[in-house]
This record gives structure tokens, C-alpha cells and sequence, in this order.
């Protein structure tokens, strides 16, 4: 029985180890190395490490969990995970299983890119999600912003931070947009495209504009898509951990689930999409996880 296992060696687990490796904590950590964003070629916004490739970020942070005897990497997925006497048990997809007396799942997320031509191709390096990730390299430039629904009017003015050139393409679908939202997307720039989109077309510096099924072409140089498509790890559900509306975990103090024992850090759990806050929510849980097993082992 390990202390604690991890399962997700982004920058939510890898710092839970770290913390927990410092704490002197049997950690037994389980990755199997794909990441939402791979195809990201830099991470931005990060304390020291701004513009660092994502995969080079892991690497440090491996490098520096190899200094705890106590933490041990293991390149595998975990398929089933549920609560046994004592803790939890997580089995791994070559049939091996592993007990812990907490769990912490920083799983991330699972991503699905609309399936409209081009989308994937430029998936994480012209299409992105997060504009406090990505907004910055498209600033100025010709943006559109893929979202319908109640959110699609917000998501486009967010990226009014960051551009005044954006058209807010909601791909044939309602939008929900009032006279009244028309006219403050308007005044502030933004122009609404509502024809289906045909393709994404561009070159190899990225995208360069929108086809529209009815043949208009629409220039742009980055997309955005509302916060939507993303599946959490089915580990959460086999847990019977709870999830809200946008499919994460509404997490409590330090990360705790409505499950004892099991934490969820990262871009799984209710918190902003951010690697500093994905980190910050790992270093979280190993603090409570460290002082609820401290009080057990003291009583
Ligand atoms: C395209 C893109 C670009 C981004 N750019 C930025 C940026 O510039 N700046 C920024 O701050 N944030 C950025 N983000 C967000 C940032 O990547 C996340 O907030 C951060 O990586 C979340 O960390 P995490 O540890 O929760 O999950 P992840 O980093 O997604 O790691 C989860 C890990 O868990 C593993 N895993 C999942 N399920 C299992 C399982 N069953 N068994 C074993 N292992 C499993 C996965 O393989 C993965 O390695 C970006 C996100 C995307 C998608």
C-alpha cells in the first residue's frame, strides 16, 4: 500500500509528487504521456518558464521528482480505478494493480475538435481554446471565434482584449443573440458570421482564412472555440465522483471530491485551464493529503 497514487503526470501531478516526495510520502505516480496539449509548441503564462515547450516543462519537473527515493514514474495507463479497504486500488492496462491509501486523478482532459476541414491540422497551433493561453500571438491579427449558444456572445468579447478584428462564427447554429447583444458585439467590433463553415484553409505558418459553405471567404488567422468538448478521465465516473455542467469536478477545499480519499487536480477539476494553476492545485492536495495522513498516523 503506497501512500498516495497519482494518476496524470502533467504539471498537476508531477507537482502533487513533488510536494508529497518532499513530505517523505510513498508516491507512486502512473502516466501514459498524452497530453490535451501536445500540440501546443510553447506553454505561455508560466512563473519563470513563459514560452517553454509543454514537453520540456515535463521533463524539469521529472528531473526534479528523480532527487525523492520515495516517488516512483510509471509509464502506463490506469483503466480501473476503485475504492478498497484502506484506500483505492487502480489497475493498470497490462492487468497490473496498485494499492494507495489516498488517490489523487490529474487525468486532464480529453479534447474533440469540431469536425470541420482543417480544425485538426492546425489543432493547438492555429485552432485553440484558451485566449489567455494562445490571445497574445494572435493579437492584432484577423481572429474568428467558433461558438453558438448563450456563451457565444462572451467568449467573442473576451478576445476584444486582444484584437479588434474578430468575426464570432457560430457554424449555422442559434446563437441566442438579442437586438440588444447584436448591437454590443457590434460596437465592440465584432461581426457575426452565421453560414456554416465549409473549411479551414492555410499554409505552413498557420491558418490564413475560413471558407464558408456558401463560398465566402472569411480571413483568419487564428480560431478560437468556446470551452466546450472536453470528456473527463472515465476514472472519475468509476469512482462515483461527482462532475458539473462543463464536465469537470467541482472540487472542494485542496482539491477533496465528494469521494473521501480522492482528490482531482488540474484542468479536471473546477479551476481555470492554466499550467500554473494546474501545478498550484497538485501542491493542494499533496498538502492535505499530507496532514490527513500525518493526523491518522499520530492519533
Ligand atoms: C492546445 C493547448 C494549449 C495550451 N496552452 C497553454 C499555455 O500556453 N499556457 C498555460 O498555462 N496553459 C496552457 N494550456 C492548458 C494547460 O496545458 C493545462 O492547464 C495543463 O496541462 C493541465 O495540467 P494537468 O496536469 O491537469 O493535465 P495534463 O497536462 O493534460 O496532463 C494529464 C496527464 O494525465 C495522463 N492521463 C490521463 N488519463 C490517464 C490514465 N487513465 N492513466 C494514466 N495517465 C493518464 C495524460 O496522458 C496526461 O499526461 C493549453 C492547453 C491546450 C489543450
Amino acid at each position: 500500500m503506497h501512500d498516495v497514487i497519482i494518476v496524470g503526470g502533467g504539471p498537476a501531478g508531477l507537482n502533487a509528487a513533488l510536494i508529497l516526495g518532499r513530505c517523505r510520502r510513498s508516491v507512486l505516480l502512473f502516466d501514459h504521456g498524452t497530453p490535451r496539449n501536445a500540440v501546443a509548441p510553447l506553454t505561455w503564462g508560466v512563473f519563470t518558464r513563459d514560452g517553454t515547450p509543454p514537453g520540456a516543462l515535463r521533463a524539469l519537473a521529472r528531473a526534479d521528482l528523480a532527487r525523492y527515493e520515495t516517488v516512483t514514474l510509471r509509464v502506463a495507463e490506469i483503466v480501473v480505478a476503485r475504492a478498497v479497504e484502506g484506500g483505492f486500488e487502480v489497475e493498470a492496462a497490462d492487468g497490473t494493480t496498485a494499492r494507495g491509501r489516498r488517490l489523487i486523478l490529474a487525468t486532464g482532459l480529453y479534447q474533440d475538435i469540431p469536425e470541420i476541414e482543417g480544425f485538426s491540422r492546425y489543432w493547438g497551433t492555429g485552432v485553440h481554446t484558451c485566449p489567455y493561453c494562445d490571445g497574445y500571438e494572435a493579437r492584432d491579427r484577423e481572429v474568428a471565434v467558433y461558438a453558438h449558444g448563450p456563451a457565444a456572445k462572451g467568449v467573442a468579447l473576451e478576445l476584444t482584449a486582444w484584437t479588434g478584428s474578430i468575426a464570432l462564427c457560430t457554424d449555422g447554429r442559434p446563437t441566442d443573440l438579442s437586438e440588444d447583444d447584436r448591437a454590443r458585439l457590434s460596437r465592440n467590433g465584432v461581426r457575426v458570421v452565421e453560414a456554416p463553415i465549409a473549411r479551414l484553409d492555410g499554409d505552413a505558418d498557420g491558418p490564413t482564412h475560413l471558407v464558408l459553405a456558401d463560398g465566402a471567404i472569411l480571413p483568419c488567422r487564428a480560431v478560437f472555440l468556446m470551452p466546450m468538448g472536453v470528456r473527463p478521465s472515465d476514472l472519475i465516473r468509476q469512482l462515483g465522483c461527482e462532475l458539473n455542467a462543463a464536465g469537470v469536478v467541482p472540487t472542494r477545499d485542496y482539491e477533496q471530491t465528494n469521494v473521501p480519499g480522492l482528490y482531482v487536480a488540474g484542468d479536471a477539476s473546477r479551476r481555470v485551464q492554466f499550467a500554473i494553476v494546474a501545478a498550484a492545485e497538485g501542491a493542494m492536495a499533496a498538502f492535505a493529503i499530507n496532514t490527513e495522513l500525518l493526523r491518522e498516523d499520530t492519533r
